[in-house]
């Protein structure tokens, strides 16, 4: 009952999520690259409950994604 939830797949690489912004009409993740190191931003839309799987900003070409694990949101 106590685990944490696992990614979907073993090849994907996992973000580490360093703040969450709200705005009116999204939040913005910031996460740690696992690719490259580097901080990209992502939009996060209000009804989703999780972020789930994206594609980083630093790749193209649909190899380049990795998993954002969903954060506390302390405040809603
Ligand atoms: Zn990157």
């Amino acid at each position: 009952m106590s685990n944490p939830p696992v990614p979907p797949a073993t090849t994907t690489k996992v973000a580490i999520v360093l703040t969450v912004t709200p705005t009116k009409t999204t939040r913005l993740v910031q996460v740690r690259c696992p690719h490259c190191h580097k901080i990209h931003t992502h939009g996060w839309p209000y009804p989703a409950d999780v972020i789930g799987h994206r594609v980083s900003h630093c790749r193209s070409g649909g190899e380049g994604g990795y998993y954002i694990p969903t954060p506390q949101e302390p405040t809603r």
